[in-house]
C-alpha cells in the first residue's frame, strides 16, 4: 500500500487487524476517520484508550466491568445462591436479554481445548472453585455446545459433583457447535428451563 502516506497506511493497518475486518473494510474506516471533524476523532480514541485502561474482571464472576464488582453481582435483588457459567461476557449479555434469569453468572473466559492447549488452567476455573465455598445450591453450566463447550461443562461437573452442590447442563436446545450469543432468546429459555442435572 505504498501509495498512501506512511500515516493512513498505519491506519489501516491497525483497522485490518481487528476481527472481523478484511482489507477492503480496514481502508474503508481509515478513510472515514481521516475525514471525520478532529473533535469526533478524539473521542474515539479516547474512548477505545479509557475502556481498555479501566475496564477489568469482576472480582466475584470475572465477567468485564468498571468497578470492582459488575452490576449484577452487586444487585441485591438476583438470587446469588445460582451460578450460571458462560464462555464469555456475550453470553451472559446474550442470557441478560432475556431477562428471565434471576441468579448470577461465572465467565471462563474460554473453554477448555486440549487441540488449541487450553488447559483448565487458562481459564477463570479456580475463580469458580472459590465461590462454590460460599451458600450456592446450583451450578447451572451453559458452555456453548462446541467439543470445547462440552469438554469444559464435563470438566467442571466432575470437580462439583463430590461438593454436594446441584450441577445441571442447559439443554440440548442449543444447536451443536452453536454460539450462545447467536441464538434467539426463546431458544435460549427453553435450553435454560430443560436443564438437566448432571
Ligand atoms: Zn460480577
Amino acid at each position: 500500500m505504498d501509495f498512501y502516506s506512511g500515516q493512513i497506511s498505519k491506519l489501516i493497518e491497525e483497522f485490518s487487524k481487528l476481527p472481523g475486518i478484511g482489507a477492503k473494510s480496514a481502508q474503508r474506516l481509515a478513510f472515514h476517520v481521516i475525514n471525520l471533524p478532529k473533535d469526533q476523532v478524539e473521542e474515539l480514541a479516547g474512548a477505545i484508550v479509557n475502556a481498555r485502561n479501566t475496564v477489568k474482571y469482576c472480582k466475584n464472576c470475572c465477567t468485564l466491568t468498571d468497578n470492582d464488582l459488575c452490576p449484577i453481582c452487586s444487585n441485591e435483588n438476583r438470587n446469588h445462591r445460582v451460578i450460571m457459567v458462560v464462555e464469555n461476557p456475550r453470553d451472559l449479555a446474550a442470557y441478560e436479554k432475556t431477562q428471565k434469569f434471576d441468579g448470577v453468572y461465572h465467565v471462563l473466559h474460554g473453554a477448555i481445548s486440549p487441540m488449541l492447549g487450553i488447559g483448565p488452567g487458562d481459564i477463570k476455573l479456580k475463580e469458580l472453585i472459590l465461590r462454590l465455598q460460599g451458600d450456592v445450591d446450583e451450578v447451572i453450566i451453559a458452555t456453548n455446545s462446541s467439543l470445547e463447550g462440552e469438554t469444559t461443562a464435563m470438566y467442571i461437573s466432575k470437580l462439583i459433583k463430590p461438593t454436594g452442590i446441584k450441577v445441571s447442563r442447559i439443554a440440548s436446545g442449543v444447536p451443536v457447535g452453536g454460539d450462545l450469543e447467536f441464538i434467539d432468546e426463546v431458544t435460549l429459555l427453553r435450553a435454560l428451563e430443560g436443564r438437566t442435572e448432571l
